[in-house]
């Protein structure tokens, strides 16, 4: 399989104007060079920039239908190639070969979805206060679209947005996460292969502050869609904000999960050990506090270390394997930082928060996985995004308090509760500040047809996926034909008639 890809312009693979290049690694193995790739800057950005809007009349004049059938065509090459490309994503992002695949399915899941809106694309028809006067509303695309997205769901999340994007008729450059630049290489080129005319996708490799940075500072893009991290998302805001330029914003968390005396607690150990640790917690929904009643906590906690002792920590290939290395040194060594800021602040370690040595670990960038307890829920540990396989214990002794507990941060992406009783079920689904609320279910795992996205510093107000996911994309145009053959006033002449 090719591992060296350029950038993506205008149909063609093209080299970096300054011939820069950057280097993929295997975080299991990372002497291990997945693949060199594009080192991007403004001039690059600009190219691909100019071939988007080059290619925005044409595409946004092409039928819904058929945009949306290139779409369900990249989707079915996905599912043809899942495989292999898991085994690609595995290699790069590091996520265990299970995960790779539900990462594509995804993406699979979204392309069918979305196939179905190209044939919707609902506008309203609304009656007019006037005689012989038809009003309706249509979208209309944005234009140029820059995605710039994280490494941590390498194909999922580009396509969530990009499908989205090109249905609704948008132009893309896209941006990925330069930990991934060859699951996004791939992708790229699902779209040549089925014949997207040129300029409508563009993929721009590099590093953030180069290429990510001149997308968003470029005037000739008209939206951001960015997930990522909490201070380049402000950051991305302000710049746009500057601009006038639509800009949505998927942001970091601090998820949690309540546990109630009455859960199914073997349920809610399962949840939680998934919620924390699939994807060694390297997801914006993974479940990084736990809040225990104090009836149960005792028996929770050594359900959960029992659970946690059982999980094998290695390289995503193998297949046994629950918990992969983290993504890179900088992610390992925040980690790392975030189990000592925990210690210091008079949290217990149950558990794990080690880096781990040794034959099959010397390589790559593994750390065992971490429970905390005795948890306050002002502690750093309990406030801040670590994004690694760490999660802490915080005891509670009833609804208000579990409710209070859980919205008592600056983010709001997902919360969940472990509970049958129906009065807890409805306050936590009327009070809890997330934009995801789950029963009886983990924090992570959302589904494609319904609205995804999180509530105070999680975001701006956008979802992705569902129905919601084609507003951000396209403008409301409201269209009124007035077949009346004379001048009609709206307001003043249905005033003179009164
Ligand atoms: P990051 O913010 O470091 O990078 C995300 C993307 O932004 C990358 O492509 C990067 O190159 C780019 N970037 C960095 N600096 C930039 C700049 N100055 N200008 C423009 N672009 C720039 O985040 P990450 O480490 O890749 O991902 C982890 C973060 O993503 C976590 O905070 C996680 O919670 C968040 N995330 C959120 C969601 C969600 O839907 N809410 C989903 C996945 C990940």
């Amino acid at each position: 399989m090719r591992t060296d890809y350029g950038n993506y312009i205008n149909g063609e693979w093209v080299e970096a104007a300054s011939g820069q290049t950057l280097t993929s690694i295997n975080p299991a193995t990372h002497s291990e060079v997945v693949g060199t790739f594009a080192r991007s800057g403004a001039p690059d950005v600009d190219r691909a920039v100019t071939a988007a809007r080059n290619a925005f009349r044409q595409w946004m004049l092409t039928p819904a239908p058929e945009r949306a059938d290139y779409v369900l065509r990249a989707g079915l090459l996905l599912e043809e190639r899942k495989e292999e490309i898991a085994h690609v994503m595995t290699r790069e992002m590091g996520k265990t070969l299970k995960e790779s695949r539900g990462d594509i399915q995804e993406a699979i899941d979204f392309a069918h979805y979305m196939v179905g809106e190209g044939r919707r694309l609902f506008g309203e028809t609304i009656p007019s206060e006037l005689r012989n006067k038809f009003q309706m509303t249509l979208r209309h695309p944005i234009g140029v679209v820059g995605l710039i997205t994280p490494w941590n769901f390498p194909i999922a999340i580009p396509t969530w947005k990009g499908f989205a994007a090109l249905v609704a008729g948008c132009t893309v450059v896209f941006k990925p996460g330069e930990d991934v630049p060859l699951c996004a290489s791939v992708l790229t080129e699902l779209f040549d292969e089925v014949g997207l005319p040129p300029g409508v996708w563009n993929t721009v490799h590099g590093l953030g502050e180069e290429a990510g940075a001149a997308l968003v500072d470029h005037p000739g893009v008209a939206g951001i869609s960015f997930t990522g991290s909490l201070d380049v998302g402000r950051m991305i805001n302000e710049r746009g904000g500057r601009q006038m330029k639509r800009v949505s914003l998927e942001l970091g968390s601090k998820n949690a999960q309540i546990v109630m005396p009455d859960a199914d607690l073997d349920l809610a150990v399962e949840g939680a050990a998934w919620g924390a640790f699939a994807t060694s917690g390297q997801r914006c929904t993974a479940t990084s506090r736990l809040i225990v009643h104090d009836d149960i906590r005792e028996e929770f906690t050594e359900r959960l270390l029992e659970r946690v002792a059982t999980m094998k920590v290695g390289n995503g290939l193998e297949p046994d394997v629950e918990l992969a290395p983290v993504i890179n040194e900088k992610q390992k060594n925040r980690i790392l930082e975030y189990i000592a800021i925990g210690q210091a602040e008079g949290a217990k370690l149950l558990c794990g928060g080690d880096e781990l040595t040794g034959d099959e670990y010397d390589d790559g960038f593994f750390v065992a996985p971490a429970v905390f307890t005795e948890v306050s829920p002002d502690m750093r540990i309990a406030q801040e995004e670590i994004f690694g396989p760490v999660t802490g214990i915080i005891s509670i002794s009833s609804i208000d308090e579990a409710v209070e507990v859980a919205n008592s941060t600056e983010y709001g992406l997902s919360c969940s509760i472990y509970t049958h009783d129906i009065t807890n079920v409805f306050r936590f689904a009327q009070e809890v500040e997330f934009g995801l609320a789950y029963v009886n279910a983990p924090t992570i795992g959302a589904e494609v047809s319904v609205p995804f996205g999180g509530m105070k510093n999680t975001g701006n107000g956008h979802r992705e996926a569902g129905p919601t996911s084609l507003d951000f994309f396209t403008e409301w145009k409201t269209v009124a034909i007035d077949f009346s053959g004379k001048l009609q006033k709206a307001q003043i002449d249905k005033q003179s008639e009164v």
